[in-house]
């Protein structure tokens, strides 16, 4: 199966800082593909330049088509929507607006339409699409980051550490709704520290070290690596 997402020999650097040395990685449609790695490995900058929002060396590819010249908003609208690990959202706004926001680019009509799934994705969204966004707990303000996302329709769904700040029930929450975005049909490349928890849903994994990706495997291979296991697993 040829991969929705290819990535090859991607450079990421802040001045002369190179936060990314050469990755390659690639998702297969309708996967879940991880990349785990500590703080500082480079994650959230390789997710960035994939997402078109730093400059970067190498190639990109999107079913087939070379993403290098496209900007951040051309790659929203072949299907590519990223959900940043501050989650930004607009705290004074309620939470349907927010999610009204990520289907700009689809026009008004498709919008009712969109908020539905969403909803049913997420019934604590529907319950609470009155409420104004800052008032939501850590949980939902990261269902409603996915649910903005999700608004654009994307055929590649990208996570930055959705786990982040969240306690451990809730996070298993977000996983589970990850793999049922998986079932229909959306692709996604989830970055975490958490790797326990990304192991356990992903399909395939990629561990990121120092701007490198170091290991590559299905996702019960790179968990059943003896050093993945003592460095990320806490040596369970
Ligand atoms: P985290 O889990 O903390 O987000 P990460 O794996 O996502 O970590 P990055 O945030 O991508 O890592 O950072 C990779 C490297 O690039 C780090 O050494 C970091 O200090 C550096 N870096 C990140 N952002 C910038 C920036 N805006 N300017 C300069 N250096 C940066």
């Amino acid at each position: 199966m040829s991969a929705l997402l290819k990535v090859d020999g991607l450079h990421v650097a802040y001045g002369r800082v190179e936060a990314v040395q050469g990755a390659s990685l690639s998702v297969a449609p309708g996967t879940i593909a991880t990349v785990i790695g500590a703080n500082g490995a480079g994650k959230t900058t390789l997710l960035a330049a994939l997402m078109g929002l730093l400059p970067s060396k190498g190639a990109i590819a999107f079913e087939g088509a070379d993403l290098t010249r496209t900007t951040a908003e051309e790659r929203v609208g072949l299907g590519i929507s990223l959900v940043p690990e501050q989650r930004d959202l607009f705290s004074a706004m309620t939470v349907s607006e927010n999610l009204e926001l990520g289907a700009f680019r689809r026009g008004r009509r498709e919008i009712p339409e969109r908020l539905d799934e969403v909803y049913q994705l997420f019934p604590r969204l529907k319950e609470r699409r009155r409420q104004e966004a800052g008032t939501l707990s850590g949980g939902e303000r990261q269902m409603l980051a996915m649910g903005r996302a999700l608004m654009a329709r994307p055929r590649l769904l990208m996570l930055d550490e959705p786990s982040l700040g969240l306690a451990p029930l809730i996070v298993r929450d977000i996983l589970s709704t990850v793999s049922r975005l998986r079932e229909t049909g959306v692709s996604i490349l989830l970055v975490e520290q958490n790797a326990r928890a990304a192991l356990r849903v992903a399909d395939t994994a990629y561990v990121m070290e120092l701007g490198q990706i170091t290991l590559t495997g299905t996702a019960d291979e790179i968990a059943a690596n003896p050093r993945v296991s003592e460095i990320y697993l806490g040596g369970a």
